[in-house]
Parts: structure tokens; C-alpha cells; sequence
């Protein structure tokens, strides 16, 4: 098994999302397409310790093809959140955050955050300099699989964006394969962190150097 296994890699990422402060608490998660098979970190574990053997397979239609031995290992209620964006986009991969700078952005916002004249837009797909980013924001429920439907209608409604902020709870990101959603969820991450720095010191995250 290659370092770039999903096996490996979901382990490995988890850690260093667990120090940016994206999964604490066992919160957040990730899922990884390779071909026709879904790879998925466990539910409601120490996500700086999962382990290349705690990770779930799952066909393209959501179904468990191997579960952990261990049996306390529990599949996430992000299941079908992920396979929205698997399906809906063709993504390789899948992040859930709990960042605090994406919870921000959704207090900032109604319903689409949005910032505009920031280099790092550039990391995102078809976005450049002076383009406005944005990024709709769906409401927070009870459990996280009650996400499922308005993810997807905000998927639908907004074909450039490669992300989906949930009020008060955090953000879905995906891309092409893990590269592409690791890069966009650090670019939308330092986003958000900025523009909650311009709205702290005034400044409206949407206009530009010139006004
Ligand atoms: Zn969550």
C-alpha cells in the first residue's frame, strides 16, 4: 500500500486537519474517491488517531463493502453529505471542517458569503483576482444527515462553487481528486479568516483596493 493510498492518506490528513483546528472534538471528516470505491474516516473518534484499518470502503451508491474490524467504529452521518458532491460534481475527494473561521463567515452572511480582490481566489477553480467568490450558506439541523437535501439544492443552484458553508457548523469542500480539495479548503479557509479580519476592522470583504 503507497503512501497515497486512501488508506494512508485519511490518516494522514485527518492529523493535519486536527492541528489547523478543522476536526477537534471528534467533529469533521473526510472521504476519498479511488475509481468505483468510496474511502471514509469513522464517526465520533479522536480524528489525530485514526488508523489505516479504521477506514470504511463504500461503493458509489453509499453502501458499506468493508467495514473496520473494530466494531466500535461507527460510519458518519456526513455519509450522504459526501456522495451529494461525489455525485453531483464527480468529485475525488471530500472534506468536512469545523474551522472557527468558517463559522464566521457564516455569521458575516446571509445566505452566500462572498469576498472579492484576494490573491489566494486564484487557488480556486476558474476564480481569478478580481473575481467575488461565493459560497452558499445552508442552515444548520439537529442531526447532520438532515443536511442531505438542502446540500444538494445548493450544489444545483450554484455550479461555481466547490463548497457549501452550513450555519454555525461548518463547510463541505471537494475537488477533483484530495490535492484539489485539500488546496481549495485551505484557499476558502484563509478566505474566510480574511474577510472576517476586514469586517472586525470595517471594511466591506467585497470591495476592492480602489473602493
Ligand atoms: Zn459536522
Amino acid at each position: 500500500m503507497t503512501d497515497e493510498h486512501p488508506r494512508n492518506l485519511i490518516p494522514e490528513l485527518c492529523r493535519q486537519f486536527y492541528h489547523l483546528g478543522w476536526c477537534t472534538g471528534t467533529g469533521g471528516g473526510i472521504a476519498i474517491r479511488a475509481e468505483n470505491i468510496v474511502y471514509m474516516a469513522p464517526s465520533g473518534v479522536q480524528k489525530e488517531r485514526i488508523r489505516p484499518e479504521d477506514v470504511f470502503e463504500l461503493d458509489l451508491d453509499g453502501r458499506v463493502l468493508k467495514a473496520p474490524e473494530n466494531k466500535a467504529l461507527k460510519l458518519t452521518e456526513c455519509s450522504p453529505l459526501f456522495f451529494n458532491a461525489f455525485r453531483q460534481r464527480g468529485a475525488g475527494a471530500v472534506l468536512h471542517s469545523h474551522s472557527l473561521d468558517a463559522l464566521m463567515a457564516t455569521v458575516h452572511f446571509g445566505s452566500m458569503f462572498r469576498v472579492s480582490h484576494v490573491e489566494m481566489i486564484k487557488g480556486l477553480r476558474d476564480y481569478g483576482y478580481y473575481d467575488t467568490v461565493e459560497v452558499p450558506i445552508i442552515e444548520n439541523t439537529a442531526r447532520e444527515c438532515e443536511l442531505t437535501e438542502s446540500m444538494s439544492l445548493a450544489i444545483d443552484a450554484n455550479p461555481q462553487a466547490d463548497a457549501v458553508l452550513v450555519r454555525r457548523h461548518g463547510i463541505y469542500v471537494w475537488g477533483r481528486d484530495w490535492q484539489h480539495a485539500k488546496t481549495q479548503a485551505e484557499c476558502f479557509d484563509y478566505l474566510f479568516r480574511f474577510a472576517d479580519r476586514m469586517v472586525q476592522h470595517g471594511h466591506d470583504p467585497v470591495v476592492g483596493p480602489q473602493g
